[in-house]
Order: structure tokens, then C-alpha cells, then sequence
């Protein structure tokens, strides 16, 4: 049973998520191949957790989703953080998770999907914070990606993952209080500083996509409304597929993590997507100081995404 833990006295949580009998090198997320064959794959359908539902495409399904057969979240147990003495605060790991198969193509990635393609995908995200959101206990619906071995997965079929929780995560609680400080959405104001800066990539009508200033990742960029909106539900998922793939096909082959950030029920926050390519490990001083070496300048990073370096 999964068991989320804050740090001794700093505001860090680690869900523990033992995998039974796993020794150190064999922890890693192999289960879903069964002897080669795909369990996202059309036909296989009966090799995943009973299905929670699909778009329907010519009898079969163009995305399709069903709980995730090795979740550590679980809908039982407490959500609600307790602490047995002054150190250990612990909740139990509460919650629901699920996967995305984006495609019925083994054989294609989300940059490979067309616009249409990306916006059912992206439909599918509105919908599950959604209906997620209404289960009993949920505070956060975490929406993302990972692609490619260096960002976490060794599942090769295109898929998002879905991870509901009894907490607000400390990240979203940082943002959702940093923005309070400010009278003004300082999202909205960070936009009309870097619309018209070096930093800027791609715009269109409803989002802009550009790299942050200080940049955590090698070619890390942010998408986002230009109109303040706090739901995800309330984007439009057409024009955001269409800025989303012009990202999508200049990261190319990097493995990367897609996040998604919106403000939980009753709150106000900017909506942001940050994607993350995965292609510099942090090392000794990263981990020993939080401060990030990142040996990509965000305005480089800028002119690749424009077709300028
Ligand atoms: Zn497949
Ligand atoms: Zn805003």
C-alpha cells in the first residue's frame, strides 16, 4: 500500500510506492509488455483494466482510457494527512489513476497525430479532471506525459497517465500562492512581457508558447492562454492542439514530460502546459543545492523552437 510522506520538517512529500519483490534493477515499468505484444494496441484490449471509456472511430477507438494496472493511488484508505509525533506526517496513498492510449497507432507518437488528432487527446484530459474532480476526496486531478525513456517510461505506445489526488501537490499550492501575492494574474502579466521578447516561439490566436526565463530543462517550453483562464475544461482544445504540434514536431526526438497545471475547484490559476525535454541529468550540485545548471540559454532555446539556430 502506497503511503505518501512529508520530509522530517520541510514541505517535500515522496509517495513510497513499493513494488512487491522487486530488487533494485528491476524497478522499472516493463510489466506492460507481455511477451512483445502491446496491451494498448487495438485487439488487445482485454490485457488492460476494465475500460472507463473511448471516442469511438469506425467500430473501434481513436483514444481510449482505463485505470492504470499499477497504480499506487487507490480509492480507500485516509486522505487526509495526520502526524504520529513532531517528524512523521504521512497520508495513505489516496486516489485514482489512470492512462490515456492517445491512438489506436502503435507506430505513432502525439507529434505524429494530426491537429484534429491532438484535440480529441486533449478533449479527453478536460474530461477526466472533470469527472475526476467530482469523486469523493479528490483535490487535484494531475494530468501528463511522459515520453521516452529518459522521462519515465518504457512504454513505447503514445499515452498520457492521470493521477487523482486527496491533496493539492505543493507545487500547485506555490503557484496558487505566489499568484495570490499579486493584485494583477502575474501569468497574464508575464505574457505581455514575453510576447514581445527573444523568448517567444509560437503564437496563435488563443495561446503563446514560449521558454521561460529561467528555464529548469534544456528547451523547456510554456503554453498557455492569452486570455486568463483557470479551468482546463474552458481552453480551446482546437487551437491549442494547433500550437501544441508545432512544439511538439521541433522537439523532434527528445524524450520529454508534458505537464499540465490548471486551478483546482474554487481557485484562481493561470492554465499552463509546460513541456519538459529530458536531456541533461542533474547531478551532485542540482540535487546538493536545488539551483539548476541548464546549459541551454532559454533565448537559444527560443530561436530553435522558431526555426532560427
Ligand atoms: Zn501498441
Ligand atoms: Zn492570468
Amino acid at each position: 500500500m502506497a503511503e505518501l510522506r512529508k520530509d522530517y520538517f520541510l514541505d517535500r512529500w515522496v509517495l513510497i510506492a513499493p513494488k512487491r519483490g522487486k530488487r533494485p534493477h528491476e524497478i522499472e515499468q516493463k510489466e506492460l509488455h507481455h511477451e512483445g505484444v502491446c496491451s494498448f494496441c487495438p485487439g488487445n484490449e482485454s490485457m488492460t483494466p476494465r475500460e472507463i471509456g473511448r471516442i469511438p472511430q469506425n467500430g473501434g477507438w481513436a483514444v481510449r482510457w482505463f485505470p492504470n494496472p499499477f497504480a499506487a493511488l487507490v480509492p480507500e484508505g485516509n486522505a487526509a494527512p495526520r502526524t504520529d509525533n513532531r517528524f512523521f506526517t504521512f497520508a495513505g496513498g489516496f486516489g485514482h489513476q489512470e492512462v490515456i492510449a492517445e491512438t489506436p497507432r502503435h507506430d505513432k507518437q502525439l507529434a505524429d497525430l494530426s491537429e484534429g488528432e491532438i484535440a480529441q487527446v486533449l478533449e479527453v484530459y478536460a474530461r477526466r479532471i472533470v469527472e475526476l474532480e467530482k469523486k469523493e476526496r479528490i483535490a487535484y486531478v494531475s494530468v501528463f506525459k511522459n515520453h521516452g525513456f529518459q522521462a519515465g517510461t518504457s512504454i513505447v505506445h503514445s499515452h498520457s497517465q492521470v493521477w487523482a489526488m486527496g491533496v493539492i501537490p505543493r507545487d500547485v499550492q506555490e503557484k496558487l500562492r505566489a499568484s495570490a501575492k499579486f493584485l494583477r494574474c502575474p501569468y497574464c502579466a508575464v505574457i505581455d512581457v514575453e510576447s514581445v521578447g527573444a523568448r517567444r516561439c509560437f503564437e496563435n490566436a488563443d495561446f503563446i508558447a514560449f521558454t521561460p526565463y529561467a528555464s529548469r530543462f534544456n528547451y523547456e517550453v510554456w503554453v498557455l492562454p492569452r486570455q486568463h483562464v483557470s479551468r482546463f475544461e474552458q481552453l480551446n482544445v482546437k487551437s491549442l492542439a494547433a500550437i501544441l504540434k508545432k512544439v511538439l514536431v521541433r522537439v523532434g526526438n527528445l524524450d520529454y514530460n508534458l505537464t499540465v497545471t490548471y486551478a483546482p475547484k474554487g481557485r484562481d490559476l493561470h492554465v499552463h502546459l509546460e513541456l519538459l525535454p529530458r536531456v541533461a541529468l542533474w547531478g551532485g550540485f542540482e540535487l546538493g543545492t536545488g539551483v539548476i545548471v541548464n546549459a541551454v540559454s532559454p533565448e537559444d532555446a527560443a530561436r530553435f523552437y522558431r526555426g532560427e539556430l
